[in-house]
């Protein structure tokens, strides 16, 4: 996707603070974080939303769930951290290229909170 941000990101086009890559995922620190840890997972492969990843990609988003603990123990969550995917408008998903935000940490302004 010409014209799509995270496609960029991946693709090396944009610049970003990269956390992880491998030859189907990358991993890299939100820009405008909500913790004082936040960093997000994206497929290299365009898939705009979650509810439009197919069985094809079961092996991926299993992937996308079982990288997340190991690179949040990295980042410093090894006592726990927050997964979010927002889908579609409904979900105030804002890039519509998947991505599951991993946050978490301590600082005096951030509290994890109920859903
Ligand atoms: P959402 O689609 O609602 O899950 O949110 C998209 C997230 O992408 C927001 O938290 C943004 O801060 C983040 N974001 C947007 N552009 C960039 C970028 N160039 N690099 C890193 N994070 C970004
Ligand atoms: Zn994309």
């Amino acid at each position: 996707m010409s014209d799509c941000i995270f496609c960029k990101i991946a693709a090396g086009e944009i610049p970003c603070r990269k956390v992880y890559e491998d030859g189907d995922l990358l991993a890299f620190h939100d820009i405008n974080p909500v913790a004082p840890v936040h960093f997000m997972i994206i497929p290299k492969e365009h898939i705009a939303r979650l509810d439009e990843a197919h069985a094809r990609h079961e092996w991926l988003l299993g992937r996308m769930l079982l990288l997340a603990p190991m690179l949040a123990k990295e980042q410093g969550l090894g006592h726990g951290f927050r997964t979010v995917i927002n889908t579609g408008p409904g979900g105030g998903q804002e890039v519509y290229h998947l991505h599951m935000h991993i946050f978490g940490g301590e600082s005096a302004d951030y509290r994890p909170h109920r859903l």
